[in-house]
């Protein structure tokens, strides 16, 4: 043995610098792990012609069983009108649906129209907010989304997703659940927090981007079932499969999941 070697040990353990891939997870366990994710192939039924049409199979049978446990699966703000929805929506993001219904009753007693919006007092539009956080961005885009509207589209809620985006705090999520909601029109699928979580669990994605999970969903479902499959999902979200503890034993769909996340115990 070399007199270094003798009296630094851990040169020995040091990583050669050209060491070939398959001798990397022998190292550390922490190693192998992230080798087997990085080389886990992907199932994203849309990048895998092979197995597309089982995964559209499997995912029309995941929304049929879904379909049957939560028939009445619908939006979960309260609203009247189109307006009301995409104000409720902006108040949505970062906040439970539960927390901004407990706002909007004040809200829309206060506020008819989009000119009205428009033309609140923004100090006492960020108070009627701020229970359901990022109030002062909040008030904000509200009141510039309906100026717009107010303006530019005779206070009418526009019904084309290019429009949609172009207001203040409108992006993706907000316009998919406005125009599949109040006009019944799926230019998309909405993409929340529960969506983007079940998506995965159920293989429906790899990706972990909204836009491309909603890509994704796209793809596998078919146009007809673009509104109510983000309907079902949040539901399902809310019911059961639960970030923290899903309660797999009672999941409807346990035999269609393959999540690494679920609790049969
Ligand atoms: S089995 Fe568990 S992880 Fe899979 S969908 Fe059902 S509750 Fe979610």
């Amino acid at each position: 043995m070399s007199p270094i070697m003798r009296k630094s040990p851990v040169v020995l353990l040091r990583r050669p610098k050209k060491l070939p891939r398959k001798a990397i997870p022998r190292l550390t366990r922490r190693g192998s792990l992230r080798l087997q994710l990085l080389r886990r192939p992907s199932r994203n039924p849309a990048k895998s012609p092979v197995t597309r049409k089982t995964d559209h199979a499997r995912a029309l049978k995941i929304y049929d069983r879904l379909t049957a446990a939560y028939p009445d699966a619908k939006c979960a703000l309260d609203f009247d009108t189109p307006l009301q929805l995409l104000v409720a929506t902006i108040l949505s993001a970062q906040s439970t649906d539960k927390t901004v219904n407990t706002v909007t009753p004040a809200l829309f007693r206060k506020f008819h129209t989009a000119k009205q919006f428009a033309d609140a007092d923004l100090p006492e539009l960020e108070t009627l907010v701020h229970s359901t956080g990022f109030y002062r961005n909040k008030a904000k885009s509200i009141q510039g989304a309906c100026r717009i509207i107010a303006e530019e589209h005779a206070g009418k809620v526009p019904q084309e997703m290019e429009q949609l985006l172009k207001l203040p705090g409108v992006a993706r999520k907000t316009a998919n659940v406005v125009l599949g909601v109040t006009f019944g029109k799926a230019e998309g699928v909405v993409v929340d927090t529960h969506v983007q979580r079940l998506a995965v669990r159920l293989d429906f994605t790899t990706e972990s981007r909204p836009e491309k999970i909603e890509e994704d969903l796209m793809k596998l479902f078919p146009r007809d079932k673009w509104i109510q499959v983000s309907h079902l999902l949040i539901h399902h979200g809310r019911a059961l499969c639960q970030a923290r503890r899903p309660r797999c034993l009672e999941c409807p769909i346990e035999d269609l999941c393959r999540s690494a996340d679920k609790v049969l115990a």
